[in-house]
């Protein structure tokens, strides 16, 4: 028997017949800002139909122009549009699969200058001020929800998901917050929540019976002035009677305060948002946000919290999700890390969409899957990311590969972020790599450092045709008087060998590490696996008693006294994350880290680090001091190598040691595997 047979069961919603409970939640990907905008959605939509969900919701539509996230955004109101999204639904249909569009209107969140809202009120997160709609607007806005639908259905897809959480137009409506209006669509709660409910009414109306209509409801505002966990369920009932075949549940606004999809918040945190709502309505229930393995989807149905699973990045992260979990292969997923450095940090910083572990996201055209016609025998020096993405792709095509290891497990700079509370999901990503390097026949051989002599005779041997040098990065040691004091020590000291730290803590250097320390000296893990700390620490209230659902933030107290520093000016951390940087920053600050931008260091010594800022003269007073202050290439054994007369290849970090990333380096360890891979059928 399967071990997930809640999540296999099939289920039958309007006239749709699904295989099982698996969704992909509705995503914005800006494929329509590349070249060939049609054939990337199909191709990106198909393959992820063929990888066997259940079915797939597209990202927003604006049934009103000025409804779009952001200048030339997705509209469908017109048949003209209609060929476009025919080519997408026709290919899902032809993979096997079901697609259904999301009708989202952007609101005050709209980054156009023309943005409506139900009251005037400019977002947090918006530089363009909202115009409130009209009574008569609020009509037509209604109707142009129905006819968006209408025009769905006659391009074949399989239902509509009407937005209406995450604090866009109709969440806009439902909270008082934002709905100042006295006419029928504002004042009580009746009147506010009128909107939503005449949009499924004409939605309903306009469509057939065996369309489905999905609702996306707010489950918990996690904004002040929200809704009550009452009200929501209330909502959801109504919902329900005007029509409803399925209820997605959304958690918070874009604006709240409160993480709700990152990696810091649990998996599965939000189960009593869900239970609340499942308990209001007779329909099926549909969970989302963090829900990212097999397992937690499986709990959530298991326990009675859900009757669906609606995962968005998951899907970006490993198409072939639903198949893997299907066929007993679960310990082959990608699992999505929750970084959003990919997707959603690409997205609000308009570029397009793709995915940390699977850069073929969203780029399915520009990738082959042709194995090579001439395969080689390939060594690897360095299990990093590079090399282990370079390992297994160029295994999938055929390479013979061995991948040598000098430390005793795969993973690099991986394992020291895993170490970090919030970044637990690293051991997922190195469970996969783990995994699918052995099915795909890769020879790991741990705790072996590599000779440039012995590699030359071995090639000289005929026993491999080519090597690959991914032998990384080693932290840089400042130039400083006392760097040596033993009071200094590493990041990868700290995150890799647990050395000893002092209560009181000078960190040198605030990029993605440095801040990364700070959070590893400063922060419990539990915040961030366990759901009642979380809330605890945040200020949720998991009872949904308050309105938007927030109480007092319980914050511990700070474990050690912390502060951080860099040479240049400006505020620390200003290239964190778009979507996760200020998360770190709110954590660093509830535990009172302090920051010192504009510093020039002196010396350590046995009184702590000496430093110059405003030209006056300091000392940290600390008992360690971390440094966190880059890296450098590791490249000594390509050097060798070319010395000997052997054309190595180089990548990663230990090509190029500045701002690397795990994105780049996994893109450029499969990119490089893709075109040699390529070279060899030529
Ligand atoms: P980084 O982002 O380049 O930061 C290095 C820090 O060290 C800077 O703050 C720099 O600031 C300082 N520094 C550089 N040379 C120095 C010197 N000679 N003496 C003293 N300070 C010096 O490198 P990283 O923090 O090691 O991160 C490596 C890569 O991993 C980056 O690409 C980063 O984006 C990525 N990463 C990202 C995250 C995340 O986004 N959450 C987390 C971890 C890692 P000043 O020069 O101003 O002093
Ligand atoms: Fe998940 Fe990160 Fe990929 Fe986004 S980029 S889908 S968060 S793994």
């Amino acid at each position: 028997m399967s071990a997930y047979p809640h999540l296999l069961q099939p289920l039958t919603i309007a006239g749709v017949t699904l295989p099982n409970r698996m969704v992909m939640g509705a995503m914005h990907t800006r494929l329509e800002t590349m070249d060939r905008p049609v054939e990337r959605l199909t191709a990106f939509y198909a393959e992820r139909a063929k990888g066997g969900i259940a079915f797939m919701l597209t990202g927003g539509y604006s049934p009103v122009p000025e409804g779009v996230m952001d200048e030339g955004g997705l509209v469908l109101n017109d048949r003209s549009q209609l060929s476009d999204h025919q080519h997408i639904t026709h290919a899902v249909r032809q993979a096997g699969g079901h697609i259904v569009l999301q009708i989202l209107h952007a609101g005050r969140y709209a980054k156009v200058a023309q943005c409506v809202a139900p009251s005037s009120g400019k977002a947090r997160i918006n530089v363009h001020a909202p115009r409130a709609l009209t009574t008569q607007e609020v009509w037509s806005t209604i109707d142009s929800y129905a006819h968006t639908a209408a025009l769905a259905q006659e391009a074949g897809y399989a239902g509509v998901e009407i937005m209406g959480s995450e604090g866009y137009l109709i969440n806009e409506f439902t909270a008082a917050l934002t709905n100042r209006r006295d006419d029928e669509f504002g004042g009580d709660f009746d009147r506010r929540v009128r909107f939503p409910l005449e949009i499924v009414k004409a939605v309903r109306a306009r469509v057939s019976r065996d369309f489905m209509v999905v609702y996306r409801i707010s489950s918990i505002d996690l904004m002040e002035g929200g809704m009550t966990g009452a009200e929501v369920a209330e909502l959801a009932r109504r919902v329900q009677s005007a029509g409803a075949d399925l209820l997605n549940v959304g958690v918070g606004w874009h604006e709240s305060a409160v993480p709700t999809m990152a990696a810091s918040v649990p998996r599965a945190a939000w189960r009593h948002a869900v239970r609340n709502i499942k308990q209001a309505v007779t329909i099926p229930v549909m969970a989302s946000n963090r829900i990212n393995t097999p397992e937690v989807a499986e709990d959530l149905l298991a326990s009675g919290t859900a009757d669906l699973v609606s995962m968005a990045r998951p899907l970006l992260a490993d198409p072939a999700f639903a198949n893997k979990t299907r066929e007993g292969r679960a310990d082959e997923i990608n699992t999505c890390i929750g970084c959003n450095q990919a997707c959603l940090d690409h997205i609000f910083t308009e570029r397009v969409a793709t995915c940390l572990v699977n850069p073929r996201a969203g780029r399915e055209l520009d990738w082959d899957d042709d194995p090579a016609a001439v395969p080689q025998r390939v060594v690897v020096v360095g299990g990093g990311a590079a090399g282990m993405a370079f390992s297994l792709e160029a295994a999938r095509r055929g390479h013979a590969v061995t991948l040598l290891e000098a430390g005793p497990e795969l993973g690099g700079q991986l394992n020291l972020a895993k170490q970090v509370p919030g970044k637990q999901e690293f051991h997922d990503m190195l469970r996969h790599f783990r995994v699918a390097l052995a099915r795909a026949g890769v020879q790991v051989q741990l705790g072996v450092k590599a000779q440039a002599p012995e590699l030359v005779a071995r090639i000289q041997a005929g026993e491999f045709d080519a090597v690959v040098v991914a032998t990384g990065v080693t932290p840089r040691t400042p130039d400083l008087d006392g760097a040596h004091h033993p009071k200094v020590v590493s990041y990868a000291d700290v995150l890799g060998q647990g050395a000893p730290v002092g209560q009181r803590v000078a960190i040198v250097g605030a990029g993605g590490i440095g801040f990364d320390v700070a959070e590893y000296l400063v922060c419990q893990s539990d915040e961030s696996t366990q759901p009642a700390r979380f809330m605890q620490i945040w200020g949720v209230d998991d009872t949904l008693q308050t309105p938007g659902g927030l109480q007092p933030a319980q914050a511990p107290a700070p474990t050690r006294q912390v502060q951080m520093f860099q040479r240049k000016p400006g505020t620390l951390g200003k290239h964190l994350g778009k979507s996760t940087g200020w998360i770190l920053k709110a954590k660093l600050r509830r535990a009172q880290v302090e920051m010192t931008a504009g510093v020039t260091y002196q010396r350590i010594d046995d009184a702590g680090l000496h430093y110059q800022v405003d030209g006056e003269t300091r000392v940290a007073q600390v008992d360690t001091v971390v440094m966190c202050a880059g890296q450098q290439s590791q490249r000594s054994l390509y050097d060798e190598l070319v010395a000997l007369g052997v054309q190595a290849h180089l990548i990663g970090g230990a090509q190029e040691a500045a701002e690397l990333d795990a994105l780049r380096a996994i893109q450029q360890g499969m990119q490089l595997a893709s075109e040699w891979s390529q070279a060899a059928t030529q």
